[in-house]
């Protein structure tokens, strides 16, 4: 039940630079909402340079409040 490391982890990965195979360099990249589910946002990073997809994230809610109607 270490769920606070893990939620740090996951933050740390909200990086303004990963890496891109395309530009086979660290680069700049977008956050872009990509979808809406039940669990949480999916959020897909692109390269600023080329717009490759070079990484994607799950930010759950689960110590929110879950709206159920
Ligand atoms: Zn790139």
């Amino acid at each position: 039940m270490d769920e606070s490391m893990r939620r740090e982890q996951y933050r740390d990965f909200d990086a303004t630079e990963l890496f891109c195979p395309n530009c086979r360099r660290a680069v700049p990249v977008r956050k872009r909402l990509l979808l809406v589910l039940a669990n949480g946002d999916k959020y897909d990073y692109t390269c600023s340079c080329c717009g490759t997809s070079v990484g994607d994230k799950l930010v759950t809610e689960r110590d929110n409040t879950i709206l159920i109607k």
